[in-house]
């Protein structure tokens, strides 16, 4: 076993580490200026094209971190994750291009178009219960039989400061960044930027964003505490899933480098995912979309300066897709 860093150990030296350890698997990825967007904003708006990675999402980056920092014989062993959305298809992605195995715990209420996405990516399906619960306990139950190494979504070290990475690239082409808009669930995302640009410049304003119903990390941090949460239904599924009751880094660092956090409601995740496909050419899942109607709803607490928004995935159903458009039409 290796020592694991508390949160407050972890700095940007880590992030620079991961840099230079998944720079042959993870792509750099463009970030381009929006003029539709700072035209609406009256200021510079950059985004990060997360989506464009093999996978669709920037979860590449913290999984490919981590694995790649396991130890010879645990490669050998393989790997677990417990997610049929991107986490799920990172972890085997990375696996697949190591050559090492990847299990994937699934319920058997998954859809067969995810089932088929990972089973595309070479990973065994372990098929248990109707529940996420079930699906996880699973999951470390092979970690003990068989000594795989369960991969976390957010709650890791190696997986927070892969996609910190994000934050390097972003000051490498944008140094005069002023704010920057995150998406929010578990946190890994945000914790790895933040860690990324705070220490760079704590002026750097960090906002995150969520969908209304079901904002677990929000609701703990009100609470000041870890909570579990009911989920429902929303467009931004991605963020759905909690932060875990023994949270140990995602919490802390989400308190310690958010500025701001905004709660998208569901029409304007809607409008945002219609109105990148109409103005940009761009498909992103209802995610990536909270950070869009961020901009257009002019919510950010700043005036001026250079934004960056993290496009952090495009997996989404065509078929999702189209009756958005018809009421972005309808009432253009
Ligand atoms: C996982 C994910 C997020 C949220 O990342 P966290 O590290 O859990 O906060 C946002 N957008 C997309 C597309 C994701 O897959």
């Amino acid at each position: 076993m290796t020592h694991l860093k508390g949160a407050e150990e972890i700095t940007i030296r880590d992030v620079w580490e991961a840099r230079k350890r998944i720079a042959s698997i993870v792509k750099k990825t463009p970030l381009i200026h929006s003029a539709t967007l700072s035209e609406k904003a009256g200021r510079p708006v950059h985004l990060k094209l997360e989506n464009v990675q093999d996978i669709g999402a920037f979860k590449v980056r913290g999984a490919a971190n981590k694995i790649l920092s396991l130890s010879e014989d645990e490669k050998r062993r393989g790997v677990a994750a417990f997610s049929t959305g991107n986490h799920g298809l990172a972890v085997s992605y990375v696996a697949k291009k190591l050559g090492i195995p990847a299990f994937v715990c699934i319920s058997s209420r998954v859809p067969k178009a995810k089932v088929e996405a990972l089973q595309r990516l070479g990973a065994t399906l372990e098929i248990v219960g109707d529940s996420q619960d079930d699906a996880g306990e699973r999951c470390y139950e092979l970690e003990r039989e068989k000594g795989l190494t369960v991969v976390h979504p957010f709650d890791d070290p190696h997986v927070i400061t892969g996609q910190g990475t994000i934050g390097l690239e972003l000051l490498e082409e944008l140094p005069q960044l002023k704010d920057v808009v995150i998406p929010l669930s578990g946190g890994g995302l945000l914790s790895g930027i933040g860690l990324a640009l705070k220490s760079t410049d704590q002026n750097i304003r960090v906002t995150g964003v969520s969908m209304e119903r079901s904002a677990v990390m929000a609701e703990s941090l009100k609470a000041g505490k870890p909570l579990l949460m009911k989920e429902s239904e929303t467009l931004a599924d991605s963020l759905l899933g909690g932060i875990g009751l023994d949270n140990q880094y995602t919490f802390t660092m989400v308190k310690r480098f958010m500025d701001d956090l905004l709660h998208i409601p569901e029409e304007e995740i809607a409008y945002s995912m219609a109105y990148m496909m109409d103005k940009h050419q761009l498909i992103m899942e209802g995610a990536a979309a909270t950070g869009i109607a961020a901009v257009l709803g002019e919510k950010l607490p700043h005036q001026d300066g250079d934004i960056a928004v993290i496009i952090s995935g495009s997996n989404v159903d065509l078929s999702a897709l189209l009756p958005l458009l018809r009421t972005y039409f309808r009432n253009k």
